[in-house]
């Protein structure tokens, strides 16, 4: 879930108010809720679980297993613009790609899917905003680029390359969470 919006999210009442330090995930309402997600498109890279049991090629799941392990690709979505780190269908996102994981307060349960940066799995996992989050930077994503948080210059598009060939893609980097 990588915002694309005509109005920024991140308004200057929502960052006045600083509701993230005082309210849970499940009392935010929808424009903090949105307002939480900070824009980095790491979760539009493509991501596969480890299982070295597991004889079938590729099979969705919405599960891991014990010792299974997840990796990341630089493989990003079709639909995601690189530069922005935005989605470019983001209304009909769910219908397009009926893969791309939407969070909401109903399956907070799946948020281990999510990097480790990702500002919903760390305010879920009691670790507050990062100091480079927008609502903290006048509701910019400058210092993120900068700091290689979100994705941009990063990815290559999966219609460009043969997905079976993933494994030249695997990195370490959306695993990073830079305090
Ligand atoms: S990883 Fe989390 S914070 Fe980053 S774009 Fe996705 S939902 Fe938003
Ligand atoms: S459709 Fe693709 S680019 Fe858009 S939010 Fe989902 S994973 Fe990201």
């Amino acid at each position: 879930m990588s915002l694309i919006k005509t109005k920024s999210p991140y308004t200057k009442e929502l960052i006045k108010s600083a509701f993230w330090r005082e309210k849970s995930l499940n009392d935010m309402t929808r424009p903090e809720w949105e307002a939480i997600c900070d824009g980095c498109a790491r979760c539009c890279l493509h991501k596969f679980i480890n299982d070295e049991t597991q004889t079938e090629d590729f099979a969705p799941t919405d599960h891991i297993k014990q010792g299974e392990e997840i990796l990341y690709t630089n493989i990003g979505c079709y639909l995601l613009n690189d530069k922005t780190c935005a989605c470019t269908q983001y209304n009909k996102r769910t219908e397009l790609v009926p893969d791309c994981v939407t969070l909401t307060k109903d399956n907070l349960a799946d948020i281990f899917f999510m990097p480790p940066s990702c500002s919903y799995r760390r305010l879920h996992e009691n670790k507050g905003l990062a100091h480079w989050h927008p609502l903290l930077n006048n509701g910019k994503k400058s210092k993120m680029h900068q700091l290689g948080i979100t994705v941009r210059n990063r990815v290559v598009n999966e219609s460009n390359i043969d997905l079976n060939d993933f494994e030249d893609y695997i990195v370490a980097w959306p695993l990073d969470s830079i305090e």
